[in-house]
């Protein structure tokens, strides 16, 4: 039972490299609670928070960055991008006591939509290490 909820668990993350719901959030096909946007990229509220503050922070245009273990020389400055918008998120959310950014990778990091996304954690006593 064990190894088929290990199965399971590990085909529901499977990086498959069609579109994700991200996608439809971005077209605003799917609403979102957004907090910050610009060209290119988008941070909104994650719709099953982990803590008071839960803001996934993600490119616009997903460009082969299913995860960050997909990433190229070329995706370096988006990176960047996504980093500074999530200290923006926290700044804006207010989080001046601290806050954790998460990047889960892999069916071992536990990802689970397969467009990159930082996580920005936040508004209470965070715990470490994570699970
Ligand atoms: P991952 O597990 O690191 O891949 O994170 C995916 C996150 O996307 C999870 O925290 C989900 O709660 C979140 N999520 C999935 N679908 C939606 C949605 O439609 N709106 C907002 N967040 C979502």
């Amino acid at each position: 039972a064990n190894e088929e909820a290990a199965a399971r668990a590990a085909a529901a993350t499977a990086d498959t490299g069609g579109p994700t719901i991200f996608d439809k959030i971005v077209s605003k096909e799917i609403p979102s609670s957004v907090v910050y946007e610009d060209d290119k990229v988008l941070a909104f509220r994650d719709i099953n928070p982990q803590a008071p503050v839960h803001v996934l922070v993600i490119p616009k245009v997903r460009d082969g960055l299913t995860g960050l273990s997909k990433a190229e020389p070329r995706h370096a400055e988006i990176l960047g991008q996504l980093l500074y918008a999530a200290k923006v998120v926290a700044e804006k959310e207010g989080l001046a006591n601290g806050y954790r950014v998460v990047i889960n990778d892999g069916a071992e990091g536990c990802q689970s939509v397969y467009h990159l996304h930082l996580h920005v954690l936040g508004g209470r006593q965070l715990k470490w290490p994570p699970g």
